[in-house]
């Protein structure tokens, strides 16, 4: 029976000549086709099916077919059911390890930068996170360093090995930004910033995708399609918690998302279990919680001196705390059988 939403894939082992002799054959027979690329692999929308059964034996056999789903297509899994891995500079996400990016909500000064990215390389992060653009909910708040902190970020790099990633709020800004850091952040609140989230796309770097507080799972997969549309497929997807009636906390970190989306698409997780929770105290067990739901990586707010942040200073750890979440993490990794992706590699990060 002829199904008119057919999504034909052919990853890497399918070579650029087979998949154009597809297209060739496709586009002879009248039938409009698509193309679409997602790093290696290739993707071809076909409207009749008929059209692929009478193919021969000279094209190459697609890797998969795959049903269209109303929404999302190039994200998911069915697409690439052996996982999509995002390179953030040195560090691997989504390859089976835990990846734990640390560091202030915001940049604020080069010491206060400075020091706290020595803190997560020491401990064994694999990441260094910094708002240099910050989106206050009120105009009157700090909205950070703007393209003053860059330098401060890059320095930090330098001292630490770590790669950096920094959140975008304007679509103006990607190509600089880009020019510079490992990976771009889409924040909650712009993450059906449509402009935003091609221009994020096209710069081809890894972009951290984090879920608005009041759109669903489906939403946020079909938010990533705007990223991958433009042949981007490094994006990482990150639960940070969603509005609910429930007052007790900043927001509810919704692990029943992590595990669908585990399920449902081939793009590495991240859960921000700082910005969700709001409070230091909930950061270790919501983080325990995500990795044990399948989370490829965590994103934490770290800040040498709390009481003094301009931003979010209220659920940042202490040192110490990072330091001791870090140890609990190890041992629920390896009884996962996974590893700690900084930790193999951290001690000689630190120069
Ligand atoms: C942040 O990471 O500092 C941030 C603003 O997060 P969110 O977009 O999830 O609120
Ligand atoms: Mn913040």
């Amino acid at each position: 029976m002829t199904n008119p939403d057919t999504l034909l894939v052919f990853d890497e082992s399918v070579t650029r000549a087979g998949v154009e002799a597809w297209i060739q054959h496709l586009e002879s027979t009248g039938a409009p086709t698509e193309m679409y690329r997602l790093g290696d692999t290739h993707v071809l929308s076909v409207t009749d099916v008929d059209l692929i059964d009478k193919a021969g034996p000279a094209l190459p056999a697609p890797t998969h077919r795959v049903r269209k789903h109303r929404d999302v297509w190039l994200g998911r899994k069915e697409v690439r059911p052996t996982g999509t891995r995002v390179s953030f500079g040195p560090t691997t996400i989504g390859d089976g390890s835990v990846v734990v990016i640390a560091g202030p909500c915001a940049v604020e000064s080069a010491e206060q930068t400075l020091a706290t990215a020595a803190i997560g390389a020491e401990h064994g992060a694999a990441g260094l996170r910094g708002g240099v653009f910050k989106p206050r909910t009120s105009p009157h708040s700090f909205q950070g360093l703007q393209w003053d902190g860059l330098d401060l970020l890059t320095e930090a790099r330098e001292r630490t090995g770590l790669p950096v990633v920094t959140e975008v709020i304007d679509p103006e800004h990607v190509k600089r930004l880009a020019a510079v850091v490992d990976g771009l952040q889409i924040g909650a609140r712009n993450m059906q910033n449509f402009a935003l989230l091609t221009a994020a796309g096209q710069s081809g770097l890894p972009v951290v995708l984090k879920r608005g507080f009041g759109c669903t799972m489906e939403e946020t997969l079909a938010a990533a399609e705007y990223l991958l549309l433009e042949g981007n497929d490094q994006v990482v997807l990150c639960e940070r918690g969603i509005r609910t009636f429930e007052p007790s906390a900043r927001f509810t970190l919704d692990l029943t998302a992590v595990a669908l989306w585990k399920q449902r698409t081939h793009l590495p997780v991240m859960v921000d279990p700082s910005h969700s929770g709001g409070h230091p105290d909930l950061v270790e067990p919501l983080s325990l919680a995500a990795i044990a739901v399948g989370a490829d990586a965590l994103i934490i707010d770290v800040h040498v001196a709390p009481e003094q942040a301009l931003c979010d200073g209220k659920q940042a750890l202490l040192p110490r705390q990072f330091a001791d979440l870090m140890g609990r993490l190890a041992p629920l990794a390896a009884g996962l059988g996974r590893h700690m992706s900084g930790a193999q590699s951290g001690a000689s990060r630190v120069h």
